[in-house]
């Protein structure tokens, strides 16, 4: 059975990065009836937060990665492990793959003369019993990894210092503990970011060292930003917490992020979870640094919007409304609304002015529209409106009227009364709009505008 796992560190927000390795993974645990064991790597407690754990397993479920499906398994927490990675650490030590050591890092360098030398192997022979332990590499031959994304990636090890795999205190370091834990759970493929790619020459050693075949390695590309340098959290927008607070849903977060390196093989893109899943081996996974392209994952969006049952666009948008707003009243216009959004956080503002008491007026808008004329269109509109036929037909062909006994084309008339109606020169088609805001609302508010045209606004 495949057993794949997700190891991350709960030491900041949840990387779009991390949630697509978390992806692949959970896609090769599903398709092979496997299992996906979610580990939380919390031995860092220096830079560990709770909150951050929290963070982890909500992004996941967001994304559908969650114990309701049986493919996952856990979460574990690899500090519950320590009393395994001392033992594997005293069992390397008296098979002599492993010994103590004392040098200092100013010890090391006053002998080798330089800092990036790598430690000189002065404790291997000393038969130390205590101090930091250090794992015994090969002097001499190489490394082969074979990775499924990757090929086969040779590291000499020569090149390879005796690491150290605990601390003086006894403490197990990432890379053991990491190995330990895999090889505890089983783990027959670890899928995981390029950057542990140099680790595992040093992982793959010590797996053989414990008596245990390695696993199969699959690493996943780096992820760039549009000047082709690796994202980061202090410049890019990384966090999926940000994309999910913004309206992305979760399947189009999941369609775009398994894209970032993998395709089905043909041109199709908008593709639905239960059809990638099957389709996605790691043998297809392109090494090349893939891009994360915001503009193709809000095209992708609000594709996946579009497509959703009114009903339940509706019920998706209800967070990112006003609680105290009546879904009733937006449904009216959620339609409208569903057509012309490509993020869930930008439904709000085409539709506020349904609920409020009075138009929020967008200065920049105000201006724009409330030009010559924009007193006798509202003052004309306003006649016929008292009268016209409350129907999408008639309120246009009204205004349509009113704007040639001024010389204005309909799209010039519109102007000052959308602002007048919604407070903004752009937003859901005006005629609807007036119409779902009934008669009596219009009104007050076309006579608001000439008011605050009066006063000068
Ligand atoms: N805890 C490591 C990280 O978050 C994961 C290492 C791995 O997947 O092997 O980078």
């Amino acid at each position: 059975m495949i057993r794949v796992r997700f190891a991350p560190s709960p030491t900041g927000m949840f990387h779009v990065g991390g949630a697509r390795s978390a992806l692949y993974n959970w896609a090769l645990a599903e398709r092979s009836g496997g299992r996906f064991v979610l580990r939380i790597e919390d031995t860092d407690a220096a830079r560990n937060r709770p909150e951050w754990t929290e963070g982890i397993i909500s992004a996941l479920a967001f994304l559908g990665i969650s114990g309701d499906n049986p493919v996952f398994e856990g979460p574990y927490f690899q500090s519950a492990y320590e009393a395994q990675h001392r033992e594997a650490a005293a069992k390397l030590a008296a098979d002599g793959r492993a010994y103590y050591c004392t040098c200092t890092r100013d010890d090391v360098k006053a002998r080798t003369g330089s800092e990036h030398q790598g430690y000189d192997g002065f404790c291997r022979m000393r038969g130390l019993t205590e101090g930091a332990m250090r794992f015994r590499t090969p002097d001499d031959g190489v490394t082969v990894v074979q990775d499924l994304v990757r090929g086969t990636v040779e590291f000499p090890n020569e090149a390879m210092e005796d690491f150290v795999i605990a601390r003086g205190d006894g403490s197990p370091l990432f890379v053991l503990a990491n190995v330990v834990d895999d090889i505890e759970m089983r783990i027959t493929h670890v899928v995981r970011a390029e950057e542990h790619l140099s680790n595992t020459p040093k992982q793959q050693q010590l797996w053989a060292a414990l008596g245990v075949t390695p696993p199969v390695w699959a690493h996943v590309p780096v992820i760039v930003n549009e000047k082709r340098q690796k994202l980061s959290k202090r410049r890019d927008k990384v966090a999926l917490e940000s994309y999910r607070e913004e309206g992305y849903l979760p399947e189009a977060m999941v369609n775009y992020l398994m894209l970032l390196g993998w395709g089905p093989g043909d041109d199709r893109e908008i593709m639905p979870w239960s059809e990638m899943m099957p389709l996605f081996r790691l043998e297809d996974v392109n090494p090349s640094p893939a891009f994360f392209d915001e503009k193709k994952l809000r095209a992708f969006n609000g594709e996946y919007i579009r497509a959703l049952p009114l009903p339940e666009f509706v019920r998706r948008c209800q967070a990112f409304l006003d609680p105290a707003w009546d879904l009733e009243v937006f449904g009216r216009v959620a339609e409208l609304a569903q057509t012309r959004v490509a993020v869930l956080s930008e439904v709000k503002a085409n539709v506020d002015f349904l609920f409020l008491g009075e138009p929020v007026f967008d200065q920049a808008s105000w201006d724009k529209a409330m030009k010559a004329h924009a007193d006798d269109i509202l003052a004309g509109y306003a006649e016929r409106l008292e009268t016209v036929s409350f129907d999408t037909e008639s309120l246009k062909t009204a205004l349509d009227e009113v704007g040639a006994a001024h010389g204005l084309k309909l799209g010039k008339a519109q102007a000052p009364v959308r602002v007048a109606i919604t407070g903004r020169t752009v937003g859901l088609p005006l005629f609807e709009s007036i119409e779902v805001l009934g008669r009596e609302r219009a009104l007050t508010r076309l006579r608001a505008a000439r008011e605050r045209l009066r006063a000068g606004a």
